[in-house]
């Protein structure tokens, strides 16, 4: 005789809002009908261990699942911990949690504001009201002789009976609503479970049926030549089962029981990567604050790295049952190339996006992580042969930290590694070992190719004062770079700043000498116009006969281009002109207008191409070289 009973007031308003509310993520039923059951396996599985009543039971722990798509229900079923009659009522029909009773405290009655509510608590075997119009929850507690039944529609209240059940263990039907009837599919379950519980401890079973057409009798004389007899071919189902989750967190095993293989093996299938990874990072944290990280560092960069809409790649879990894998905030995003999984035993399950965000125990979850992964990255940097292949893959991405996370701008430039004129792969500490007493600055030239950098005849002023310049040319350096301001008390400058130039003592030429130039600037400066600004003299340089000076581009402006997929628009350069140089101890003592303002163009153009620029007028450029060629065969 099966008794009713009403649920608690809470429990109806609950329910209310499970089957009124547009709750568009309905599947979760399945997540947390199988969390349910992986608890009270976990819960049975402890007892196994712990209670010596317990001890000689035998106990495989499972959950099978099983689905009829004509009547359109599904069944879980575990041989967990199970309920009698008492924990039926008390678990499926009482809000025990506080986090419930708070939550149902916040209802407005406005149906849309408390469905977002439901969002970020644990609702639990409630959800099944989403999807379903009546559940029954078949139930046998491990260790007692009687089984119960508990059935409801949902409606404010449900009843409960004896049954007949063998086996401990609970075993719960529901019966879908006519338009959630779909979800009675072996590929719709296979999906959600592959989704949202592939890492739960437990093997998941399927079970569902296929038609299957027996092997023909071969007898020869029914057969007609050419034709088949379909006639003959015998059709049946059979009845099947499939486990449809690897049922291994990885993460959440002792590192001591590990193998290296099982971090290899566990970060392909997850990471849908065919190479290992170059690191894996597991962290088991205690105490105040409970969560287990496992973090892997690839050897190559995913495809979308560079994307705006590029995969998170970590997943986030509570007690290793997934939460979500598309929180780009669980780490920064310069570290967006590592894969792997943060499981917090502390926050509840169901969380939402929302409240993710501002959630403290994973902002400090989040940079826990972040000085584990940049320690890591350390610890590589320590194999150069490494560091270079890991570097080559994230060693752009890495820099954008430089900008963001100044919580970490120490050890994020520990982390950098440059080419100077002189030297390959250098990190700052290497350089600022190198650097001559004299020298007050890091020095670094920016521009788009390392080779033409080199060749700066910018560079040359400080490479003859001994100074090493760190040639820059990734795209993102020049937003970058200006922001840093300084490594370990060091001022980081471009070469091409007024600050640097001052440094090296570049204070132009004598009075006499520029008397001797006021033909040379005024006729750059009137042939050159609009393409430059201002012209200046110097006896530092030794190579080049003139070098460009750009002014320092505004890495806030160049940012609000980027951003509008533009270029800033450049500063016009500055012409330093070498007084020492053979071209201008010839030209200084010609009057001729028309050769200064060859020359001026000539050299304007070619120290645009030495930069990998182009002239403004290429065509006006290579008609005066052709001139000047003929001329000199002519001589
Ligand atoms: P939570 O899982 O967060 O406790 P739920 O609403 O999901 O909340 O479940 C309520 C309670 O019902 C569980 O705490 C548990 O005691 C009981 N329960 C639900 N499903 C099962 C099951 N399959 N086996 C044993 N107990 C269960
Ligand atoms: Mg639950």
């Amino acid at each position: 005789m099966a008794t009713k009973h009403s649920f608690q007031t809470e429990i109806t308003q609950l329910l209310d809002l499970m089957i009124h509310s547009l709750y568009s993520n309905k599947e979760i039923f399945l997540r947390e009908l199988v969390s349910n059951a992986s608890d009270a396996l976990d819960k049975l599985s402890y007892l196994t261990l712990s209670d010596e009543k317990f001890k000689s039971l035998a106990f495989s722990p499972r959950i099978d699942i099983s689905f009829d798509d004509k009547k359109g229900t599904i069944t879980i079923q575990d041989n967990g911990i199970g309920m009698n009659e008492s924990d039926l009522k008390e678990h499926l029909g009482v809000i025990a949690k506080s986090g419930t009773k708070s939550f149902l405290s916040q209802l407005s009655g406005d149906k849309k504001k408390d469905s977002a509510l439901i969002g970020q608590f644990g609702v639990g075997f409630y959800s099944a009201f989403m999807v379903a119009d009546r559940v029954v929850v078949q139930s046998k507690k491990a260790g007692e002789d009687k089984a119960y039944a508990w059935v409801s529609d949902g409606k404010g209240e449900y009843e409960i009976g004896e049954c007949v059940q063998e086996d401990f263990g609970t075993q719960i039907t529901l019966y879908l609503k006519n338009d959630e009837k779909h979800f009675a599919s072996r590929w719709e379950i296979e999906s959600i479970i592959g989704k949202y519980s592939e890492h739960i401890a437990f093997p998941i079973y399927l079970h569902y049926s296929e038609v299957v057409s027996e092997p023909q009798e071969d007898n020869a004389e029914d057969k007609k030549e050419g034709t088949e007899d379909k006639s003959k071919k015998k059709e049946k189902l059979e009845q099947k089962q499939k486990q449809i989750n690897s049922a291994k967190a990885l993460w959440t095993l002792p590192k001591s029981e590990l193998k290296e293989q099982d971090y290899k093996d566990f970060y392909k299938s997850f990471a849908h990567d065919n190479a290992d990874p170059l690191r894996w990072i597991h962290t088991k944290v205690e105490g105040n604050l409970e969560y287990t990280t496992l973090f892997f560092i690839p050897k190559s960069a995913p495809f979308d790295l560079y994307r705006v809409d590029y995969q998170s790649g970590v997943k986030l879990y509570v007690k290793r049952v997934f939460i979500t894998d598309d929180d780009k905030e669980l780490l920064p995003s310069y570290l967006r190339f590592v894969r792997g999984v943060i499981d917090s035993s502390d926050l509840p399950l169901n969380v939402s996006r929302e409240i993710l965000q501002q959630n403290k125990i994973l902002a400090n979850i989040k940079s826990a992580s972040t000085k584990k992964i940049l320690s890591e990255i350390a610890s590589m940097a320590k194999d150069e042969n490494l560091y270079k292949e890991f570097f080559a893959q994230f060693g752009k991405v890495l820099k954008e930290g430089l900008y963001g996370d100044y919580e970490n701008k120490e050890k994020l430039l520990e982390l950098m590694r440059f080419d100077s004129q002189n030297r390959e792969f250098i990190s700052l500490k290497s350089y600022k070992e190198s650097m001559p007493k004299e020298q007050k600055s890091i020095y670094y030239v920016l521009g788009e190719r390392k080779e033409l950098l080199k060749n700066s005849p910018l560079l040359e002023k400080f490479a003859n004062k001994g100074f090493e310049v760190l040639l820059l040319s990734d795209e993102i350096d020049g937003m970058v770079m200006p922001m840093v301001g300084e490594y370990d008390k060091t001022p980081l400058k471009n070469i091409s700043s007024k600050d640097a130039l001052d440094e090296i003592g570049d204070e132009g030429v004598s009075e006499e000498v520029k008397k001797e130039f006021e033909p040379i600037v005024a006729g750059f400066k009137d042939t050159l116009g609009e393409q430059i600004g201002e012209v200046s003299l110097t006896s530092l340089m030794q190579q080049a006969p003139l070098s460009l000076i750009k002014q320092d581009d505004n890495p806030m402006l160049a940012q609000l281009f980027a951003q509008m997929g533009q270029q800033a628009p450049k500063a016009k350069p500055n012409i330093e002109i070498n007084v020492n140089h053979e071209i201008f101890q010839k030209l200084k003592n010609s009057q001729d207008k028309d050769k200064i303002a060859k020359v001026a163009q000539l050299l304007f153009g070619s120290a645009l191409i030495a930069e990998g620029g182009s002239p403004e007028q290429g065509g006006e450029f290579s008609k005066q070289l052709n001139a000047l060629m003929i001329e000199w065969l002519n001589q």
